[in-house]
C-alpha cells in the first residue's frame, strides 16, 4: 500500500479515518493495529475507549460508545450513541469573526445584469412559470415544440426552462405554513437567470392564482395564459408558443458583461457524502468560498439538519445578535418539524452515508458544515426568503438535495456547487451544478459526471488552499459560461420539488 493509510483531522481525535480499505494486522500507526477489515473511511480507535466513552473526531463529540471498544478496532455506526445536540438558547455569537481571508486571485467574471437590479444571471433562459401541477403535462408538449421550431432563431438564449412543479391546488393555501412554497415559487418565476421575462402558465380554477404568483400587476395578458380560456389543446399550444416567441426575442438580446464578485450569488450543498466529504470536498468549497466572499460576493450554505449539531460553531460566527437569534428560531422551527412527524436529526444519515463511514449525524454535521468556509455570517434566511446582504448567509432549508436545490436557487443563485463523496447525478435545469467529489475513486467511476475532484487533498498531491482557489475559477468559469457543467452538458435535471411543510387537502 502506498501513501499514508490513515487520517487524523483534530490533534484531540481519538479516531482516525482509514484513506483506503485495509485489512485486518494493518499497522496504520506506531504501534496501533487493525483488528478487523477496515472499509475505506471508515473510522479506527486509536486507544482502547471503554463503555460509555467519548469517540472525538473534528475534536469533536460524535458519540459515546455503546460497549468496550479496543485500540485498532472499526468503530461503525451501531457503536455508539446519539449525543444530545446543542442547547440553542446559550449560543454565543460574534465570539469568532474570521477577517484576515485569503484574497481572491480573480475579481470579475462575465454575467448577465438585469433589469430589476439584484444579483445577476450565469445564464439566459426563457422560464416558464406555472400556478399548478394540471398545466404541466400541455406546457411540456408545447415547450418541446418551443425547442425545436424556436429556440434555434434566438441563438443568444441558453435554453427554456419549464417549472412544473406539485404545489398550487389541493393545498391548505391559507395554512400557518403555506407562505414557505409559496415564497419559493413567487422568487423562481423571477430567478435572475430568466432576465426579467415573466411567463405563467395557469390553469384557471386553482387555488395559487396568478395574482398570488406574480403580483396583479404582472398577471397581464403580456405575461399569463390561463389554458381553460383557450380553444382546445391547438389553441393552448399556439397561445403558448406565440408568447414564448415574443419573450425569447426579447431574451435575445441579453449579453453578458464584465461584473464585479458582489453580483454573484453561489450556493453550496452536498449530497450522498462519505467521511472524505468533510476532509475534502467540503473544506475546498469553504475556501472557494472565502475567496468569493473576500472578494464581495455572497455565498449560500444550507440544509437545516445537517448543521444542526455544528450549530453553536455557527451562532459564534455570526455577526450580531438577531443574526444569531434568527438562527437559533431556524433550527428550532425545524426541531418541532421533525418532532410533528415523530422524527429528529437522526433520520438524517442514508445507508450510503453510513456505508461512507459516516457513523451518525453530529460526523455528517461536521463535514457539511465545512463547505461555509471561515467568513462570518451576515445574514440568516427563513425558507423562501431572499438575500439583502452580501457575504456569507445562513438560508435555511431541508438537506434534501431534491427540496434544497429548488430552495436555493428560488434566493436566485448563479451557480449551485455540490460536493459528494458517493456520487449522484443530481442537476437543476434553471442554474448549472459543480459537482465536487470527495475522492480520486469517485471521479475515477464517473470521470464523465464529475466536474472538480477534490482527492488531492488526501492523497497529499495539492494542498487545501490549492484545491480551494482551482475550485473558485472553476466556480467563475461556469458562472461566465466559458464551461458547463457535467449536468448541463448532459441536461440532467431534477424536478423542482418545493418544500411544503402545510397541509396538503
Ligand atoms: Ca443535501
Amino acid at each position: 500500500m502506498e501513501g499514508p493509510l490513515v487520517l487524523k483531522i483534530h490533534p484531540n481525535d481519538n479516531v482516525v479515518v482509514a484513506l483506503q480499505p485495509l485489512p485486518a494486522g494493518t499497522t496504520v500507526l506506531p504501534g496501533i493495529v487493525t483488528r478487523q477489515p477496515i472499509p475505506q473511511a471508515h473510522k479506527i480507535a486509536l486507544v482502547d475507549i471503554p463503555a460509555g466513552g467519548a469517540i472525538l473526531r473534528y475534536g469533536v463529540l460524535l458519540g459515546h460508545a455503546k460497549a468496550d471498544i479496543a485500540q485498532g478496532d472499526w468503530i461503525h455506526e451501531g457503536m455508539l450513541d446519539l449525543p444530545t445536540p446543542p442547547d440553542l438558547d446559550s449560543m454565543r455569537w460574534g465570539t469568532h469573526l474570521v477577517t484576515d481571508l485569503p484574497a481572491p486571485p480573480v475579481s470579475s467574471w462575465e454575467g448577465y445584469r438585469n433589469p430589476a437590479g439584484g444579483f445577476a444571471g450565469t445564464r439566459n433562459y426563457l422560464g416558464i412559470s406555472t400556478t399548478v401541477q394540471c398545466v404541466s403535462g400541455v406546457l411540456n408538449v408545447a415547450v418541446e415544440r418551443m425547442r425545436r421550431e424556436l429556440l434555434p432563431r434566438y441563438p443568444h438564449v441558453d435554453g427554456i426552462v419549464p417549472i412544473n412543479h406539485t404545489y398550487g391546488c389541493g393545498v391548505a393555501i391559507n395554512a400557518r405554513e403555506a407562505h414557505i412554497p409559496i415564497r419559493i415559487l413567487q422568487s423562481l418565476a423571477r430567478h435572475p437567470n430568466f432576465g426579467g421575462e415573466l411567463m405563467v402558465v395557469g390553469l384557471g380554477c386553482e387555488k395559487l392564482t396568478p395574482e398570488m404568483l406574480v403580483g396583479a400587476e404582472d398577471a397581464n395578458p403580456d405575461n399569463l395564459i390561463l389554458l381553460q380560456e383557450q380553444k382546445g389543446f391547438e389553441g393552448m399550444v399556439h397561445a403558448l408558443m406565440e408568447m414564448a416567441d415574443r419573450k425569447l426575442a426579447r431574451l435575445n438580446e441579453r449579453r453578458r458583461e464584465s461584473l464585479p464578485l458582489s453580483d454573484l450569488l453561489i450556493g453550496m450543498q452536498c449530497g450522498g457524502s462519505d467521511a472524505f466529504s468533510g476532509v475534502s470536498a467540503n473544506p475546498a468549497a469553504g475556501y472557494a468560498a472565502d475567496l468569493l466572499v473576500a472578494g464581495g460576493g455572497t455565498v449560500l450554505f444550507s440544509e437545516v439538519t445537517e448543521v444542526r449539531d455544528g450549530v453553536h460553531l455557527l451562532g459564534e460566527r455570526c455577526v450580531d445578535e438577531p443574526t444569531m437569534r434568527k438562527l437559533a428560531d431556524e433550527m428550532r422551527w425545524y426541531d418541532r418539524y421533525l418532532e410533528a412527524g415523530g422524527a429528529d436529526r437522526s433520520a438524517n444519515p442514508t445507508p450510503g452515508n453510513k456505508k461512507g463511514g459516516l457513523a451518525n449525524i453530529v460526523e455528517k454535521a461536521m463535514g457539511s458544515i465545512a463547505k461555509s468556509g471561515s467568513s462570518p455570517i451576515v445574514e440568516v434566511l427563513s425558507p423562501g426568503e431572499r438575500p439583502t446582504k452580501h457575504g456569507l448567509i445562513y438560508a435555511a432549508t431541508p438537506a434534501s438535495d431534491i427540496v434544497c436545490g429548488p430552495s436555493q436557487l428560488s434566493l436566485g443563485i448563479g451557480v449551485q456547487v455540490f460536493m459528494t463523496g458517493r456520487g449522484t447525478p443530481y442537476g437543476l435545469a434553471a442554474a448549472p451544478v459543480i459537482k465536487v467529489c470527495s475522492r480520486n475513486e469517485m471521479q475515477a467511476q464517473w470521470p464523465d459526471l464529475i466536474d472538480f475532484c477534490a482527492g488531492p487533498i488526501l492523497t497529499g498531491e495539492a494542498t487545501l488552499p490549492e484545491m480551494g482557489e482551482r475550485l473558485f475559477r472553476e466556480i467563475l468559469e461556469v458562472a461566465s459560461g466559458r464551461k458547463q457543467s457535467a449536468a448541463e452538458r448532459f441536461h440532467l435535471y431534477n424536478d423542482i420539488a418545493v418544500f411544503n411543510p402545510a397541509p396538503i387537502t
